[in-house]
């Protein structure tokens, strides 16, 4: 169990990245769910030890990992945002080259264990190529090998499907998948559907603040028989947006596609009860922190 007790980080200028974050991740995949400059990347930094938080407190399985953060690296696997690559190795020397440097060893050897773990996210048979002919997935897939090194207690993934296509994407997800058993691995993202896809449990975090921790049935779950989506034009769009909560809409062809949020189901002619997705609520969460900031400001 990942424990975060009230967790601040101000940069100097100041800027309030954390704001007071607590958050208890039991082993499994746990999504954090935000848009940018949420503070993810803040978040992670101090979890992997990078970054010294302002105040508060972080324990894994009791070990207070702040205060002894050397205890904690060999316990830690992290993918940080901004993955460097050696495009000039192959695969395989760049993994061995990152296990030197994290101090993995195995009883086979470095080299044995590096072609274990590229066989792992399956890229065995691309181990020998060079790391600069791989494609975003491959070279995120490098990244989650070196993070899984040394099989480690906390995982700690930041933004690692941004830039991926589906394919790989949902590649990325199956090896995520299978590496969470009895572990805690922590994913970050802006992608709605990362969460959905992957995550029993998430917080959506934003400009420093969880706005929720809930699981993503219990999040569309609460939005049964309140979303509706129906065609309305940008003059009648104002209107309904005057009365009611409008989830999101697209202009095609003239019109606007929109998405209702109407506990009250009084919505104006043609709207038709929908499926709540997770992107509904995490929409509507977002709306709802800007009424509430806005409410604060006046
Ligand atoms: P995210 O990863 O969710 O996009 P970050 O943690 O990178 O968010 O950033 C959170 C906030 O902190 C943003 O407003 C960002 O501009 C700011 N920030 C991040 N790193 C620094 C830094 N080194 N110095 C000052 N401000 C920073
Ligand atoms: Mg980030």
């Amino acid at each position: 169990m990942l424990k975060i007790h009230d967790l601040v980080k101000v940069y100097p200028g100041p800027v309030p990245a954390l704001q007071g974050v607590s958050l208890d991740i039991p082993e499994g995949i746990f999504g954090l769910l935000g848009p940018n400059g949420a503070g993810k990347s803040t978040l992670m930094k101090i979890l992997a030890g990078l970054l010294e938080p302002t105040s508060g407190r972080v324990t894994l399985d009791g070990v207070d990992v702040l205060a002894s953060p050397e205890k904690l690296w060999p316990r830690l696997g992290y993918l940080p945002q901004d993955f460097g690559l050696y495009p000039h190795l192959s695969g395989e020397a760049m993994l061995h080259f990152l296990l030197e440097l994290k101090g993995v060893d195995a009883p086979g050897g470095r080299r044995a264990l590096a072609r274990e773990l590229l066989a792992r996210v399956n890229l065995g048979s691309a181990a020998r190529r060079k790391v600069k002919e791989y494609s975003g997935g491959m070279r995120q897939r490098v990244g989650i090998a070196q993070a899984i090194a040394g099989d480690p207690r906390l995982i700690v993934i930041d933004e690692p499907t941004a830039g991926l296509d589906p394919e790989e994407r949902l590649r990325f997800y199956r090896i995520l998948a299978d590496l969470a058993q009895d572990r805690v691995v922590l994913l970050s993202t802006h992608i709605v559907e990362d969460v959905a896809r992957l995550c029993p449990r998430f917080a959506i975090i934003r400009q420093g603040r969880l706005l929720t921790e809930t699981t993503p049935a219990r999040a569309r779950g609460e939005l049964d028989g309140a979303v509706f989506e129906g065609r309305v034009s940008p003059a009648e769009l104002q209107e309904v947006g005057r009365r009611q909560r409008v989830i999101q809409s697209i202009l095609v062809a003239g019109s606007h596609r929109a998405r209702l949020y109407a506990p009250d189901g009084d919505v104006p002619r043609g709207f038709e009860p929908v499926d709540p997705t997770l992107e509904d609520a995490y929409l509507l969460q977002m709306r709802d922190d800007d009424a509430a900031r806005a409410a604060e400001v006046a």
